[in-house]
């Protein structure tokens, strides 16, 4: 081998040496910064999963913010309410197959009370089937639409007709209706017995479901006079063996007092009351009734039964109802917002 050729065996070596610590140091390099790209993707992923988590967050935070209101939402509701066999009594009825309708107010004004509002007759069969007067079968002590002595009594009777050929069943539901709204817009829920020209409830039932879903419950009627004699309720009859029959026993007082409360509010109106404004009758209704409880005739078949006079019937009504259940009366019994 000459000089040259070992010089540039030399050489060669060398530079296969430093290449290779050349290659070695890049590969160096290229781990490292692999590793630093990888972390940097981990971070980025872990602060995206983080923001994804907190939006996640925000958006079910937003929902239920804005389920909330949908829950309840401020306005007037309302659904049907069926007859329950397993009510007290309940068997003594035998029309039972309608349904009645609960309107509710609007929740801002809601003063938590339901008035059962009961436009009287219009129960098509009503009087080809008689129920008992009174829970234990017991005579009747006062002689009305059926005679005392009577154990029985039509189911709901036909009703009468109004001087102007207007049945009392379609005056009462008229009425029913106009005291219904002014009721709701006054914070009331209102049981209307009957919402349309007819409903398959006879008298005791209409009087268990005011039972149970009311805390006061008004009938409305026309009588059968012609004479435009003015607005009265009936009253309880001062029988003590009547006021000792439950459920009158327990509840009378209240009737009494609520139709008072009504009538007279009714009389500052404008209206004429006819005898004080009550008249003792032992009814079908008073004899289960288990809530303040009175059947109201706010004329009789001569009065005037136009729209106008109707609402102011049921401005009486609203003012007697707010008398008796205190309401808009501060605890110094002042009034503070009813006018
Ligand atoms: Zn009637």
């Amino acid at each position: 081998m000459s000089r040259k050729n070992k010089f540039f065996n030399k050489r060669t070596e060398r530079i296969a040496i430093i290449t290779a610590v050349f290659l070695v140091f890049l590969l160096a390099v290229a781990v490292l910064l692999e590793r630093r790209i990888e972390y940097k993707r981990l971070q980025m992923a872990e602060e995206e999963a983080k923001a994804i988590a907190e939006s996640q967050a925000q958006a079910a935070a937003a929902a239920i913010s804005e389920v909330e209101p949908e829950e309840i939402p401020d306005e007037i509701t309302s659904w049907e309410v069926s007859f329950d066999t397993s009510w007290m009594n309940a068997e003594n009825a035998v029309i039972t197959s309608g349904k009645a309708v609960l309107w509710k107010a609007k929740p801002s004004i809601s003063n938590g009370l339901t008035v059962c509002i009961n436009a009287g007759h219009g129960t098509a069969g009503g009087e080809s089937v008689r129920t008992l007067c009174h829970p234990d079968g017991t005579q009747k002590v006062t002689g009305g639409t059926t005679s005392e002595g009577s154990s029985t009594a039509y189911a709901v009777s036909s009703g009468t007709e109004l001087a102007d050929g207007t049945s009392e069943a379609q005056a009462t539901l008229s009425a029913a209706r106009t005291v219904k709204e002014l009721l709701l817009e006054n914070g009331y829920n209102v049981l209307m017995i009957r919402d349309e020209d007819d409903v398959q409830l006879d008298n005791i039932a209409r009087t268990l479901i005011a039972n149970h879903y009311a805390d006061a419950h008004i009938s409305i009627h026309y009588d059968s006079t012609d004479w435009d004699k003015g607005v009265f309720f009936m009253s309880v009859p001062s029988s003590a063996e009547y006021r000792s029959m439950e459920p009158v026993a327990s509840h009378w007082e209240q009737h009494n007092a609520l139709g008072r409360a009504v009538v007279s509010a009714i009389e500052k109106e404008g209206f004429t009351l006819f005898e004080g404004g009550e008249m003792e009758m032992d009814l079908t209704q008073t004899s289960y009734s288990e809530i303040p409880s009175i059947d109201l005739e706010i004329g009789d078949t001569k009065s005037d039964h136009s729209d106008t006079a109707q609402s102011s019937i049921a401005e009486g009504i609203l003012n007697g109802l707010n008398n008796f259940f205190m309401i808009g009366v501060s605890d110094s019994g002042v009034e503070s917002s009813v006018s």
